[in-house]
């Protein structure tokens, strides 16, 4: 004869208890990982803004990440490339899809400190960038959730899950910081300073002519 163990229906009740208390604990410690995730790699990025601040440039860093693991990292160029597509999450976007050998981003996610622009927002729409995480709003030129809201644009044929307000404070300051250091600083006529950078390049091509002969 086969004797049952007898169960008290408190001790079902303290068990379902526990069990719902340690799916809620679960819970918590999973997502405080997955925050902590996402600021690891936007602390990444803003190491990549550093870069830019140091060589006076819009302190803007942006990182790339595949299966846990960077592939590319970038911060924006503008002023020292001349060129106004230079942007970090653009440049980071044509070195990840250097790396991969594809156009498509779709298994990888972008950290950048700064809301995208229009331009930076269309190459994340253009290259399928899987998850877009970004560090402070732009309310002059953001076109992610300021000037422009992507979600509304329903017939867009890709939207990428956009978290924001990561690190915002950090990623704030280190433009606020940046922009209050330069207003101190005398303006800068922009034909004598593009006459300046013209002198600077024909008296480095010069060097190196003279280095080769
Ligand atoms: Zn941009």
């Amino acid at each position: 004869m086969v004797q049952q163990a007898c169960i008290e229906p408190g001790q079902v009740r303290k068990e379902a208890a526990i069990k719902t208390s340690a799916c809620v604990y679960h819970f918590i410690y999973m997502k405080e990982k997955i925050v902590k995730n996402h600021e690891y790699y936007m602390r990444l990025a803003l190491k990549e803004a550093e870069k830019a601040r140091m060589i006076d440039e819009v302190p803007v860093g942006a990182v790339i990440v595949q299966d846990g693991k960077v592939i590319a990292r970038a911060h924006n160029l503008k002023e020292k490339n001349k060129q106004a597509y230079a942007h970090a999450e653009f440049l980071a976007i044509q070195k990840a899809s250097k790396k991969l050998g594809t156009w498509c981003l779709d298994d990888c996610d972008l950290y950048v400190t700064l809301e995208p622009c229009m331009m930076c927002t269309g190459a994340i729409i253009l290259s399928r960038v899987r998850n877009l995480y970004y560090g402070t709003k732009d309310p002059k030129g953001g076109a992610v959730d300021s000037l422009i809201q992507i979600k509304q644009i329903s017939h867009l044929n890709h939207h990428p899950a956009v978290v924001s307000e990561i690190l915002q404070p950090e990623c704030s300051r280190i433009l606020t910081d940046f922009f209050r250091e330069k207003r101190k600083r005398p303006k800068r006529d922009p034909a004598s300073f593009r006459k300046s950078a013209m002198l600077k390049e024909t008296a480095d091509t010069e060097n190196k002519n003279d280095q080769n002969t």
